[in-house]
């Protein structure tokens, strides 16, 4: 079952390989279906080897419904991210070495310093404490830390994304690695500018009309600054 949204998920799974966002097999991608069955990826598999069947589908608490993979090491702190995030049905699990390196520098957040990043993450980027990978702890963290955020910086590991919808999740991942690359480039030869907290708010605004879906960009919030 869902043969259309695993194709889906390892095709997100190579853009995260394109945009570097990974190494090999790492990271993870979780889609919930409307249905509320939850579909993993599973471990140590490279993303341009996988087929749909190697895509586990699971219920709520963790229950092979489908296939045969190991599922992710991480999963019971995805299904955790789900349970407690009913808004979400998309999470994304990265090895981004820019962002990753801001969270080794930065002690609380990755603050904005771009428009995409504030478009994307609606705010600055929480950092949270070290957790093991392959515990829950990683889930309660990513739960704990984000506040509205739509990301975390994971201590000494990678990046959890999510999002309405997956593609949100990897376009938060991406934008992030960017804004990520800038910041560390700005910080290497001087203080990084930061953005004002209406210019943070107005450029989340605008975001939420980007794209063919979503009519055009009401006049006023242009005009606000
Ligand atoms: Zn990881």
């Amino acid at each position: 079952m869902f043969t259309e949204e695993k194709r889906q998920m390892i095709s997100y799974g190579l853009l995260m390989d394109r945009y570097q966002l990974i190494a090999l097999s790492g990271g993870n991608l979780t889609m919930r279906m409307r249905t509320g069955e939850i579909l993993v990826t599973p471990s140590g598999m490279i993303y341009g080897e996988m087929q749909p069947e190697d895509v586990l589908v699971m219920d709520p608490d963790g229950r092979v419904l489908e296939g045969t993979r190991k599922p992710s090491s991480d999963t019971e702190g995805l299904l955790y991210i789900l349970k407690h995030m009913p808004e979400v049905n998309g999470v994304i699990h990265t090895h981004q070495p820019y962002a990753t390196a801001v969270g080794l520098v930065e002690r609380d957040y990755f603050p904005v310093n771009l428009t995409t990043l504030g478009n994307v993450a609606g705010g600055h980027v929480p950092i949270t404490p070290y957790s093991s990978p392959g515990s829950i702890e990683l889930g309660m963290d990513t739960v704990r830390y984000i506040g509205k955020s739509r990301a975390v910086i994971l201590a000494h590991h990678g990046v959890m994304t999510v999002g309405k919808t997956l593609k949100d999740a990897l376009y938060t991942a991406v934008y992030m690695e960017e804004a990520a690359k800038c910041y560390l480039a700005a910080k290497a030869v001087g203080t990084p500018k930061m953005m004002t907290d209406e210019q943070v708010r107005q450029s989340a605004d605008i975001f939420r009309f980007y794209g063919q879906d979503h009519g055009e960009i009401p006049r006023e919030l242009l005009e606000r600054t």
